[in-house]
């Protein structure tokens, strides 16, 4: 199935990959975003309920935005870049702008994300945050945030009312005693794990979670998968919890042991154990109590910048970024084939035809103007043939409209694919490549490809290439 796929940006062998770490949340364990994002959303509503806002009617709709989306907390707006920064899409507060108002407030800007007037939705866990902050604009425009002065004193509001709910308890509480709502099991992943640790691989735990939740879900979700007399922990030679991923990689934080089940921290001093858990500690110290470097260890992540980016900018781990709705994006692209190979013969069709308008253009001019070679016709045929042509063109881009804006919606009608900007490469996407070795939809498509792959990147095109295809405007895949 190719929505199962692995796709590979740099070639890849697993054989040489001594160690593999992975992610919990949305990697290891897969969440309904509907079930859980939601939640987050009304305990965020509850709190802003409390401060007096009027925030009664504001819904959570997971459409709204999208991973890789961004939010322009200067100008209130969420935003589609594409690979060079430039806006292509914009909405402010829950209204689309048109191209002029986006013309407007982008001409002279680029998304940057190392400023903090932008901040990168980069997993699924900021889609509440996205909803929650354009419903509030639309309030702060009104007039109804009271003491609100600004869209950036508004983000800071949302993002500290989001993150709350993630330390304050009652969420985890609520997903711990009712883990059917919100987890969906994969009975493959287990065995992509069992394969891969009897093939000699070195599984690591890496998770922001804390031990509690972490030893919950991590049961939940894999005892029932594993051979009898077997737990989630003996899949793993280091658990590391509530590990402050991106700092986890960036700095020297200090270990503890997680000593008891409970969670009880003694320090760490000794090196670290096959088999045992801890808490905090840094990637410096896990690669060089193993023995390991970093092109030896592969991490397997869903957040863009915390598990892909900084693991592979600092210390050059091989990453794979896990991306669940690539199998939506994939399938959506599969059926819209047909139409895409017809847009693409459309395309065609309308690009010769401008090529003979526009010789013919300059033929008129020559001829009017007195100069170069004589063309075949006079100057009345010539009009005739322009006009013609004209009308031609007018007729085919009725026909590539519909198409072509079907295009632009797949998946999102507002939005369109995560990993495309209208025609080119989202900004997403540029990070994807960037950063991730390889992408794909769940951890457990490496079950397919074996521990023993060798996963070779496609050759890059470039437009000159003579291979290289004239084009749909929307191709299929990521070169
Ligand atoms: P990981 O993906 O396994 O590293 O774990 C992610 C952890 O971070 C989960 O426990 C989430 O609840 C938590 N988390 C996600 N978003 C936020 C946030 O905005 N603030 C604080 N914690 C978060
Ligand atoms: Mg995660």
């Amino acid at each position: 199935m190719v929505d199962r796929g692995l796709f590979c940006n740099r070639t890849l062998n697993l054989r040489a990959i001594r160690a593999i770490g992975y992610d919990m949340d949305y990697t290891l364990v897969e969440y309904r975003v509907d079930a859980f994002e939601r939640r987050v959303f009304e305990y965020a509503l509850e709190r802003f309920i409390s401060m007096g806002w009027p925030v009664d009617e504001l819904r959570f709709d997971p459409s709204m935005v999208a991973r890789g989306l961004v939010i322009d907390t200067e100008l209130g707006n969420v935003v589609k870049a594409n690979r060079f920064g430039f806006v292509k899409k914009a909405m402010h507060g829950t209204r689309s702008l048109d191209f002029n108002h986006q013309r407007q407030a982008y001409a002279h800007s680029t998304v940057e994300l190392a400023e903090p007037r932008w901040v990168f939705l980069n997993t699924l866990f900021a889609l509440s945050e996205g909803c929650l902050y354009a419903q509030l604009v639309d309030l702060l425009d009104q007039g109804r945030l009271e003491g609100v002065r600004s869209y950036s004193e508004l983000y800071r509001k949302v993002r500290a009312a989001v993150d709350a709910q993630h330390f304050e308890g009652k969420l985890k509480a609520e997903i711990v005693s009712d883990p059917e709502r919100y987890v969906i099991l994969d009975p493959d992943a287990a065995l992509t794990l069992l394969d891969q640790r009897a093939a000699g691989k070195k599984l690591l735990l890496i998770t922001n979670s804390d031990w509690h939740y972490t030893s919950f879900m991590m049961a939940y979700a894999y005892d029932r998968f594993l051979p009898s007399g077997m737990t989630w922990r003996d899949l793993f030679e280091l658990v590391i919890v509530s590990a402050r991923k991106p700092d986890f990689f960036t700095s020297r934080n200090p270990f503890f042991e997680v000593a008891t089940p409970e969670g009880l921290l003694k320090p760490c001093i000794e090196p670290l154990h096959s088999g045992h858990a801890y808490y905090g500690g840094s990637a410096s110290q896990v690669e060089a109590q193993m023995g390991l470097s970093g092109d030896e260890i592969l991490y397997v992540g869903d957040h863009m910048f915390g598990d892909v980016h900084v693991s592979k900018s600092v210390l050059r781990w091989r990453t794979a970024l896990i991306l669940r709705e690539l199998e939506g994006e994939v399938a959506a692209l599969e059926a819209f084939r047909g139409q895409e190979l017809e847009l693409a013969a459309r395309m065609e069709e309308k690009e010769a035809l401008e090529a003979r308008l526009s010789q013919s253009r300059v033929d008129l001019q020559r001829l009017r103007v007195g100069y170069g070679p004589a063309p075949a016709l006079d100057e009345k045929a010539l009009e005739a043939q322009i006009q013609e042509y004209r009308n031609s063109l007018r007729a085919l881009d009725m026909e590539i409209a519909p198409i072509a804006k079907a295009a632009m919606e797949l998946t999102n009608s507002r939005w369109g694919l995560l990993m495309r900007a209208g025609n080119d490469k989202s900004h997403l996407a540029r990070q994807v490549e960037r950063y991730a070795d390889v992408y794909t939809s769940r951890v457990s498509n490496f079950l397919k490809s074996t521990p023993h792959i060798y996963l070779r990147s496609a050759r890059g095109s470039l437009p000159h290439d003579p291979s290289a295809p004239g084009g749909p405007p929307l191709a299929p895949t990521l070169e």
